[in-house]
């Protein structure tokens, strides 16, 4: 893995027009693996008037060869999953087992799931006397975080390509190293130049010039609430379409007739995974009175399982370190009961946070309102199905969860009352060609699948 020193636009590598750097640290061990230009208003300007240049030949390409260059490039992405998953454990210290199994091959589905929706989409359609035209938004701003660094990316380069779109991405600075590798398959993979531009930088300098640029058409952006309702205000001040995913604190909700085990096993791996640093990780674990003690007692097992530094990485950075351990200490304050782990580092060295299960949390504790972020889960007590609703809703999120019932038809029904964007039944498998998004403060459009092409899509109707 080799970190490039400048920034890709117009389809080479140019140097940065300033001299900052940002320096890439490895979260298990504090070690740093590289640095990489922190680029400033100039070079946003200068991948944007490069997006610009390419996109009118881009939008005209058939949807056909459009659909041929994005299938290469999941096949480049394919070829070097190994390097991938490797430069995502070196910058987010996730295990390498789940670099391989998700980090890198999530993207690889993704990236097909669009090479073949841009051969099969209908860009248009007639509706009585009118053509309607389903044309490319434009230029796309695209502003990504660290927490699955290649998946965000894929998840709206990939689309926006297909729809015609030329893209400007700026990925998160604790993870550029994996935004410049897929830098570099886009050029192997054969993009006209300037159809993919990368800016590496800071958040409120690039980000923030990125957003504003009057050259940019769309902003897409995935990270906190707060910088997302920022960046909305700004792009709805200068009448640009904005598309935000932003956090979640989803229910996991176990009704009465459910298996148990499984539901608590399913439920407590769903946390852990990547150090729970998932926007839809189900952090919230709803159990009836009756078998709450049986449903701690079955989590408190399971999480012996998540060893730091073995099954469980550390958090991104020292930052967010501080920030879940804050939140430890805080549902210990307001009265959780704490059954495992707690605020004290697990390891001397590393960001590693000691994976923590709340028993006795009600649903006003800080605990259970806000995004942690991190491997904590906490389980709640409900009195009956309309109790385990109102936990369930009574959050400002709606991005994800999960319904375990004794059969389907339950779950369903259950799931349907839900004031959120995704739900799993029963344990269903992710699927990639269904809707992710957020419901209320989660955010606003869809990514994944038909629905997340038509967000780079506009609409032109022609009467005949
Ligand atoms: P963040 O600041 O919202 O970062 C997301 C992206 O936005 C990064 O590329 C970031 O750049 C950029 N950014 C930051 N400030 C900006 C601005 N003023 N204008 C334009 N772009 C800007 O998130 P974070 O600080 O990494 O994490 C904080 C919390 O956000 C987490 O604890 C978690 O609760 C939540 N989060 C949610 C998701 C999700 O998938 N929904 C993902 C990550 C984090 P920098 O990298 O330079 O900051
Ligand atoms: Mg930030």
């Amino acid at each position: 893995m080799k970190a490039h020193d400048g920034m890709y636009i117009g389809g080479e590598w140019r140097p940065a027009r300033g001299r900052d750097t940002i320096t890439v640290v490895n979260p298990a061990d504090e070690q740093v693996v590289g640095h990489v230009p922190a680029g400033g208003a100039g070079d946003v300007d200068d991948a944007v008037r490069a997006a610009r240049a390419a996109l009118p030949g881009w939008a005209a390409t058939p949807p056909a060869e459009r659909a041929a260059r994005i299938a290469a490039l999941r096949d480049v992405l394919a070829a070097r999953q190994d390097e991938i998953a490797e430069t995502v454990t070196a910058e987010l210290g996730s295990p390498l087992p789940l670099s391989r199994s998700v980090h890198a091959a999530l993207p690889v589905a993704v990236a097909g799931s669009y090479a073949e929706l841009a051969a099969s989409y209908a860009f248009e359609e007639t509706l009585g006397n009118s053509t309607v035209l389903h044309e490319p938004i434009g230029v796309v701003g695209a502003i990504t975080p660290w927490n699955y660094p290649l998946h965000q990316i894929v998840a709206k380069v990939a689309p926006a390509l297909a729809a015609g779109c030329a893209v400007v991405l700026k990925p998160a600075e604790d993870t550029p190293l994996t935004a410049q590798l897929f830098a570099e398959a886009v050029h192997e993979a054969g993009l006209p130049a300037g159809v993919f531009n990368l800016v590496t930088g800071l958040g409120p300098v690039a980000g923030q010039a990125l957003a504003e640029h009057e050259g940019v058409d769309l902003v897409s952006f995935t990270g906190s609430t707060a910088v997302g309702a920022r960046i909305g205000a700004v792009a709805s001040a200068a009448v640009k379409r904005v598309a935000l995913e932003l956090g979640g604190k989803s229910a996991n909700v176990i009704l009465p007739g459910a298996d148990l085990a499984r539901a608590v096993n399913v439920g407590v791996a769903n946390v852990m995974a990547n150090s729970g640093q998932t926007c839809s990780a189900w952090t919230r674990m709803l159990v009836d009175a009756e078998r709450y003690e049986e449903a701690v007692a079955l989590a408190a097992a399971a999480f012996a399982k998540y060893v730091p530094g073995e099954r469980i990485g550390p958090v991104v950075n020292a930052k967010q370190r501080a920030r879940v351990r804050g939140y430890i200490e805080k549902g210990v304050e307001e009265g959780a009961r704490l059954v495992v782990g707690g605020p004290e580092a697990p390891m001397e060295r590393g960001y590693y946070v000691s994976p923590t299960l709340f028993a006795d949390v009600t649903p006003d504790m800080t605990v259970a309102q806000e995004e942690i972020f991190g491997p904590v889960l906490c389980v709640l007590r409900y009195e009956d199905v309309e109790d385990a609703l109102r936990i369930a809703n009574g959050t400002v999120y709606g991005l994800a969860g999960a319904v375990w019932a004794a059969d389907d038809a339950e779950a369903v029904a259950f799931a349907r009352r839900m004031d959120t964007g995704q739900v799993d039944i029963n344990g269903g498998r992710f699927n990639p060609l269904a809707p992710f998004g957020g419901y209320k403060r989660s955010g606003v459009g869809r990514e994944l699948g038909p629905h997340g092409l038509a967000e780079y899509l506009q609409t032109k109707s022609l009467q005949l």
